[in-house]
């Protein structure tokens, strides 16, 4: 299959509603919003390529579509041949484990297309990866340290590293004129701060934030898919009750980074996002649930449990930077 073929399948496949998932109803329901000149593949071949997806751990069944991984989220909306598209397609590569493995061994030495998935092998051709020379293919080594951080970070249960989440930030945002705010306003101390500063330097958060929308859509997609759907507190899944909360608000943030970095989210049911955003509650560093005093005899009524801790895969170093200042700035205590 070629890129820009695939590309347009996993638009189709991100905005796809469907309540049935046999493989014939989710057949039907592609070929309604495409052309049938453009499904090149048979009935059977494009069976293999939705089993596939979710095989590799790019794509999940929710209760009515689906939802792209991030890095095949990008890579859909990414620009033809350009950095942004080859390193979100490498992240989509490394979800399942035995890649990954692979990547950990091999990242300096020509690649064996024999270790890559047969539907991503004409794909990841096309793009930016590889160096061409006359008989071997091998990574582009200017980007070698970028690769590095991308295989650490995933194997710490980061969604995708920090440094990639700037170079996402740098792609997606619109370089036009704008008016900041907050230029002056520090950053939370990321680990890699000087590289991420490197990538995507600019100070301060746009006044107008509609100027920010793909980022938003992003930060949005990034905390569904890491919180599978649902209120991290009392699981409350319908999607109309949940608000994706930022931990350090919008208002404070002095880097766009920091702002559409997922680290600095939750994903909360309306209650429970007002009750973080307004500081009755907060979460300590291991991530057990700290409720205010005025609503120590309250808990029930709020479902609030005194025991609450979040899964630990959430509490990332990024993440705790993030807790940290809302204990110190937000929670009343
Ligand atoms: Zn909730």
């Amino acid at each position: 299959m070629k890129k820009s073929q695939f590309k347009k399948y996993l638009h189709i496949f991100d905005k796809l509603e469907t309540d049935s998932f046999t493989h014939n109803t989710v057949f039907e329901a592609f070929l309604s919003c495409i052309n049938e000149k453009d499904l090149i593949l048979s009935k059977k071949e494009f069976h293999q390529l939705l089993d596939f997806l979710i095989a590799s751990k790019n794509i999940k069944i929710l209760e009515n579509g689906f939802d792209l991984s991030q890095p095949l989220y990008i890579f859909a909306k990414s620009s033809h041949d350009s950095k942004l598209e080859a390193l979100s397609l490498f992240e989509a590569l490394i979800q399942k484990e035995e890649t990954r493995a692979y990547f950990k061994t091999h990242l300096n030495e020509p690649l064996s297309l024999r270790f890559i998935d047969e539907e991503f092998r004409p794909i990841i051709l096309e793009t930016l990866l590889f160096k061409k020379t006359d008989h071997v293919r091998i990574f582009e080594p200017k980007w070698l340290y970028e690769y590095q951080w991308i295989l650490e970070d995933t194997e710490k249960g980061l969604n995708c590293s920090d440094c990639l989440k700037a170079c996402y930030t740098h792609d997606l945002y619109s370089h036009q004129k704008l008016q900041y705010r907050n230029e002056g306003s520090p950053i939370v101390n990321y680990q890699h701060l000087e590289d991420m500063l490197d990538i995507f330097p600019q100070k301060g958060v746009p006044v107008d934030r509609d100027c920010s929308k793909d980022l938003q859509v992003f930060f949005k997609d990034c905390l569904f898919n890491e919180f599978h759907h649902s209120c991290c507190i009392c699981q409350a899944a319908l999607p109309h009750m949940l608000i994706t909360s930022h931990i350090k608000p919008f208002r404070d943030c002095g880097y766009l980074i920091e702002a559409m970095d997922s680290n600095n989210g939750l994903l909360l049911c309306r209650n429970h996002d007002y009750l973080f955003d307004q500081g009755y509650i907060s979460f300590d560093e291991q991530g057990h649930l700290l409720i205010c005093d005025e609503l120590q005899d309250k808990k029930e009524i709020y479902q609030l449990k005194e025991n609450f801790k979040l899964d630990h895969t959430h509490m990332n170093a990024s993440r705790k930077l993030f807790l940290e200042y809302h204990r110190h700035h937000i929670y009343k205590k």
